[in-house]
Parts: C-alpha cells; structure tokens; sequence
C-alpha cells in the first residue's frame, strides 16, 4: 500500500547553541534526502512536558557554566553509573506520565535523543507501553570526546559516536559495535554543502577584501575570555611604526549582549565587526581565515569544514574538555588560555608563520566530516525501514497503541 509519512521526533535541550544546532541540522538532512516521507518534530520535550528540575535545565546550565566549580561536581558526580541510574529513575517516574504525554502528541515513528539526558526516561517510556520494537530510538552524541556516561545506553537501535575516541567509550559501556556508527558531528547542511567564494563573502559581509581576518567567538551564549582576547588583537593587529593594521577582526557574540555592547563602546584602530547571534556562520567562518573560540563541539567541527585553524581558548569542564586534544593532537590547532598568547599567534600566523596557518588549515580539511549528517539521515531511514517490515507483522497479530498502524 501506499506509504504514509513518517514522524520523527528529535529530542533536545536549549543548552547551548550545540544540541539544537545538531537537532536542527538532523532536520533539515532529512527533508533534503526523503522530503515529505518524514515529518520532523524538534522538541524540547523536558521543558514542554515535564516539571522542575528538568524543564530548568537550560537555567541552571547556564547558571553552572558560569560557576565552573559547581559544574564540575555535577558533571562528575553523577557519573557512576548507580549514581545516575538512582537519579533518573526517581525521576522517571515521577515524570514518566508527562513524557508519556509528549510522546503521545508526536506519535513518533523514530525517536532521535541529542541530549546525554534524554536516553532513560523516553526508553523507559517506551518499554513499559511494550513499544520499543515499533519504535526506532536512535541517539546522536555531540560531544566529540570525553563524554557523559548517560549518553549511553544499551536499549538504543543506534548510537552515532562523532569520534573514533567515543566509539570506544560506547563500547566499554556494553554497546555492542551492531550499534555503534561513526559518521562525525551533524552540521547544518547549508553549512557543509555551501560552495562559497572569500572573495564574495568578505563583498556581502562587508569586511576588507584584502586584509587577513580573525574570528573570535564562545558559542551560543559568548563565553569564555572574548573581551580580553579583542582587546589584545587590538594590540597587536595594528602596526604602529607603518600606522596601518596587519589584519581585521570579527567578533560573534551569539547572545550575549552585554559583550557585544561592551565592545562597540571601545575605540578600536584595525577594521572590527562586532556581531550578535548570528544565523549564517559559514558565510563568517568562510569569509575569515582563523578562529578563536571555546571548544564547543558545534563550532569545533563547523571550523574544520571550513579548514579554518582553531586556537581554543576555554572549554567547559566535563563534557568539552576532550575536544581540546581533538583539535590539538590532530594538528588542527593549538590551546591557549592567554589572551596575549592567543594575540600573538594570531600576527605571528598574519606574518611570518603563514605556512604554520595553512597546515593546520590542510589538517583541519582532512578532519572534517561534511557529509556526517547525510550518513545518519540515511542509516536512520534503513533502520526504520527494517522496522517497518517488523512492524507490519507484528501489527496484524496487535492492535497499536498509538501508533497508526501501515495501511494495508
Ligand atoms: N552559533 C550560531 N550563531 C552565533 C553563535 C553560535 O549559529 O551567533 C552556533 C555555532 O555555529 C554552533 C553553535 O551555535 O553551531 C554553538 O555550538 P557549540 O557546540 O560550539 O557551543 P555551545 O554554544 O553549545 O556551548
């Protein structure tokens, strides 16, 4: 018979710029390859459907990321495993009723978690209505090293690892190797398939068409040390005995205001572009040459595709810490956490060390995954195919609870 759409329902939390981007990225990949075949749903299913504490979850990230110890004690002592399991499953059930509800709603055909909390409670849900073999659960890791033991979970028909690294953490917490995949970190597709000019860009967006540009930036939210780090390329990218600049700057804050305006309030000498959040990176990203950022996994791998060199400059304790050797061991780029340092290395690249920026430039292209989130849409779709044929057995002998059963 004729096949009906189906629901996708991908499973995030506004921590961060990164699991949205990711959730928004799988989107799109989808209505690229299969179109109408698949109706997405992103949805921020603790924050629509759930209580306190989840529905703070994107509150108290941001009150943790700015009291760094704090973090560190929650990232690490919910670790254990009997730890997190106790935890999240007084949670469960108390709200299990709610996530039911939300799943109801969206009556998802393939279930995709981008949140290292979104594992147990849905697929708990799932078990105890007898679904978990109509419905595909699939959770994509945006994390590209050290990540949160909860990512991981056996019941899942897919765990999409980002690195080779969180593959075998996959693995040394019981998932078989049936269930992982290594593609890489979904990126927006306009990102990793836009053919795009400097030339034009640095024309559409305004910058000098000659000289050399920085990016500097912290995520979503414009953490870690900007401000410091502007003021120091403001040093150093203006040479003071020619009286003309070695380089340009652009600034993206993302959503932090206070940053942005506290910067359009100083003086600078070399060209500057200070901007809030911005919605096409990869025309800033190609229209620059390096990039200053933390290492937040989303701009990490967006960075790669565009070959830009990365100087980290900050990364938040826990779940970011691993992408710092990613970037560093693969030649991609160096850490610093000097601001001055960071000045330096950016007129040393301007200068004299331009061959340094374009191999690390040469190594961050061999990194980088472009097509990574094509290879999950279309392993997803196999995997729900599969299902189906499951499903379509399994219905004539059931009636469903909420999923519509394939026509005939
Ligand atoms: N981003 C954006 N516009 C901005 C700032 C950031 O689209 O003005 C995007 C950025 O391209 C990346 C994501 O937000 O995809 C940030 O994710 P990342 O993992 O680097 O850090 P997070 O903000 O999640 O800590």
């Amino acid at each position: 018979g004729a096949n009906r759409a189906k629901n996708v329902l991908i499973l995030m939390s506004d921590t961060g710029g990164g699991h949205r981007a990711s959730a928004e990225a799988i989107k799109d990949a989808f209505r690229i390859e299969f179109g109408d075949d698949y109706r997405v749903f992103v949805k921020d299913l603790c924050k629509d459907h759930a209580g306190w504490p989840l529905n703070n979850m994107e509150s108290s990230y941001k009150f943790m990321v700015k009291h760094v110890q704090l973090w560190k004690v929650a990232f690490h002592g919910t670790s254990p495993r009997w730890v997190h399991n106790f935890y999240l499953a007084a949670l469960a059930s108390f709200y299990a009723k709610k996530v039911e509800a939300g799943l109801k709603k969206y009556k998802p055909d393939i279930i995709i978690s981008v949140h290292p909390l979104m594992q147990h409670i849905p697929l708990w849900v799932l078990k105890w209505q007898g679904l978990q073999n109509r419905v595909v659960f699939a959770t994509v890791i945006t994390d590209l090293n050290t990540c949160h033991p909860t990512w991981f979970h056996a019941d899942v028909n897919r765990c999409y690892c980002p690195s080779e690294e969180v593959a075998k953490r996959a693995e040394l917490d019981d998932l078989k190797t049936s269930q992982i995949r290594v593609f890489g970190l979904p990126i927006r597709p306009s990102f990793c398939r836009a053919v795009l000019v400097k030339d034009d860009l640095r024309k559409e967006l305004e910058l000098d068409p000659e000289l050399p540009a920085v990016l500097l930036m912290g995520g979503g939210e414009g953490m870690g040390p900007v401000k410091k780090t502007a003021k120091a390329l403001g040093d150093v990218l203006f040479d003071k005995e020619l009286g003309k600049p070695i380089g340009q700057l652009v600034v993206i804050c993302g959503r932090n205001k206070t940053l942005s305006s506290s910067l359009q309030a100083l003086e600078w000498k070399m060209p500057i572009k200070i901007r809030g959040f911005e919605t096409q990176m990869e025309k800033w990203m190609g229209a620059c040459d390096c990039i200053i950022t933390k290492a937040g996994p989303g701009t990490i791998a967006e960075a790669l595709i565009r070959g830009l060199p990365i100087i980290l400059n900050d990364f938040i304790p826990g779940q970011e810490v691993g992408n710092v050797p990613y970037v560093v061991d693969n030649g991609a780029g160096v850490f610093s956490k000097s601001p001055k340092e960071t000045a330096e290395l950016v007129a040393h690249w301007f200068g004299p060390g331009s061959e340094d920026r374009k191999r690390m430039s040469e190594n961050a292209l061999k990194l980088a995954q472009p097509e990574a989130v094509f290879d999950i849409v279309r392993d997803i779709h196999e995997l729900s195919q599969e299902q189906g044929v499951k499903a379509q057995i399994s219905s004539s002998l059931t009636s469903s609870f909420f999923i519509p059963s394939p026509e005939a």
